[in-house]
């Protein structure tokens, strides 16, 4: 899927989860989601999080698209570093974020494989990435976007 529908999916999900988690800042915790949702990209050259970090544009030549970084261990590591130094307020809207991208990617033809490289399971959907129906989810997920953030914050 395309960075924009990645990013509209993961703030919506941070709107969602806001009532269970109660973060101190639910800005940041939204913000923090919305950016984390990117993240697994990194293993793609053109993606946005590539054009916006120049720092992880090595990855794409080492790691193959869709294996590791779209597997749900990063997630897990990530949740753990930062909850190891007693930062898990961080590191649990960032796990959201980055398994928000992994359950968006599961809709797409490409699917994704969560267990890479332990498993070779796949899960794919009927989305092709940038075409008609995604468009079409993106849309309705502004939409829902722009309503729950009122209901949340105004
Ligand atoms: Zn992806």
């Amino acid at each position: 899927m395309m960075g924009r529908t990645h990013m509209a999916i993961g703030f919506l999900v941070g709107l969602l989860v806001l009532p269970f988690v109660q973060p101190d800042n639910s800005l940041l915790f939204v913000f923090l989601v919305t950016f984390a949702s990117l993240w697994p990209d990194v293993d793609h050259e053109n993606s946005k999080i590539n054009r916006l970090l120049p720092i992880t544009r090595w990855i794409p030549r080492v790691f193959v698209h869709r294996g590791f970084f779209h597997s749900v261990f990063p997630a897990l590591i990530l949740y753990g570093v930062f909850w190891y130094f007693g930062l898990a307020w961080i590191g649990l809207p960032l796990a959201l974020g980055y398994l928000t991208h992994l359950a968006s990617d599961c809709l797409t033809r490409l699917g994704c494989n969560l267990l890479h490289p332990v498993s070779t399971f796949r899960i794919q959907g009927f989305v092709w990435t940038d075409g008609l129906v995604e468009f079409a989810l993106f849309g309705v997920v502004v939409v829902l976007d722009v309503v729950v953030g009122v209901m949340r914050f105004f």
